[in-house]
């Protein structure tokens, strides 16, 4: 057998999809990209040619065929900015339900392995902090987060089924809050309309009074543990996430200096159900990847306020 294997991601024209396929692309596996974009992007994977890349349209809500023998599904799609799964509820259940199954019957057909791209929102509003792999978490289901959260936590829970009943090898990643280069200028998150702002010299908006916290992850130190989680034969869920944790006002005050950037502060409404606290427990990751972050949040805000700027004056190559 050839060490390459054939990778499919579902959502790979999006932030994480794409850093993920460029990774493995150079690594030497088959990549194909399946996404449907709504709110991924062509441009980029529009950089990735050859013969071991494939780009698929495809909403894998519906049946997906693939031709060729898969090793691996990574199921990344959904959408994942609070503005975005606000916007699009129904696609948000309907991806993380139906595409999560779908995507499982397809790894299952080729005897694939599966990774479900889950997410620190199955913790909700946590009551506990840091959050370790055994919080069952906080959701309000009915909230308007709960199609977000309630759809991941249906798939880590279709995932798991498919593990104990089919014997399908799966993995689950929990991440945190990720950031890094073709992030969306206007996705609606913190780090994207903060730095978006400085550079344009809006006002930068805080949501309620910029006590909650967060704890953001380097692009590539996410990518790095992913890969991890799929060489290693842990099919618990794993937390992967820098437990740097920083409270937004702190974030927003980082981006004015980095940027040189003279915003003004305001405040605006905190949205409903917005987590207060979070900050990953990275215990199991350290122990059975050998994995943590290592990129700080002030290192780690200098690429992507660059990548920004030239977002905004258009000399992005996205090569
Ligand atoms: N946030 C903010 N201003 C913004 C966007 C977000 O103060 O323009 C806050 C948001 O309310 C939350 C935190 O920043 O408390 C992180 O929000 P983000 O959307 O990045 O991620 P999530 O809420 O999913 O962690």
């Amino acid at each position: 057998m050839s060490d390459k294997r054939a990778i499919l991601i579902t959502g790979g024209a999006g932030f994480l999809g794409s850093h993920l396929a460029a990774h493995l692309l150079v690594a030497g596996d088959r990549v194909i990209v399946m996404d449907n974009l709504l709110t991924g992007d062509i441009r980029n994977v529009s950089s990735f040619v050859g013969d071991d890349f494939l780009f698929v349209k495809h909403d894998v809500t519906q049946y997906i065929v693939v031709d060729e023998h898969i090793d691996c599904v990574l199921h990344f799609a959904s959408p994942a900015s609070p503005d975005d799964y606000m916007r699009y509820p129904i696609h948000t259940l309907k991806v993380g339900a139906l595409g999560t199954h779908k995507a499982l019957g397809l790894a299952k057909h080729h005897g694939a392995q599966f990774l479900l791209a889950s997410t620190s929102e199955v913790y909700g509003d946590p009551q506990v902090n840091p959050q370790n792999e055994s919080y069952w978490g906080h959701v309000n289901p009915i909230g308007p987060r709960g199609v977000y959260d309630e759809a991941k936590r249906f798939a880590e829970a279709m995932t798991m089924a498919y593990n104990r009943s089919h014997g399908l090898a799966t993995r689950i990643v929990r991440i945190f809050n990720t950031y890094g280069p073709r992030m969306r200028l206007r996705d609606g998150r913190a780090i994207p309309n903060f730095i978006t702002q400085a550079l344009l010299g809006e006002p930068i908006t805080i949501y309620g009074d910029g006590s909650q916290t967060r704890s953001f992850t380097y692009v590539d130190d996410l990518v790095r543990g992913i890969v991890a989680l799929l060489d290693s034969d842990e099919s618990e869920p794993v937390n992967l996430g820098n437990p740097e944790e920083v409270t937004i006002r702190t974030l927003a005050e980082a981006v004015l200096e980095l940027t040189g950037s003279d915003s003004e502060l305001v405040e605006e409404p905190l949205p409903i159900d917005d987590p207060k606290v979070r900050c990953p427990d990275i215990g199991r990751a350290r122990e059975v990847l050998g994995w943590e972050p290592t990129v700080t949040l002030r290192q780690g805000l200098v690429p992507t306020i660059d990548w920004f700027r030239e977002e905004l004056d258009g000399s992005n190559s996205r090569g």
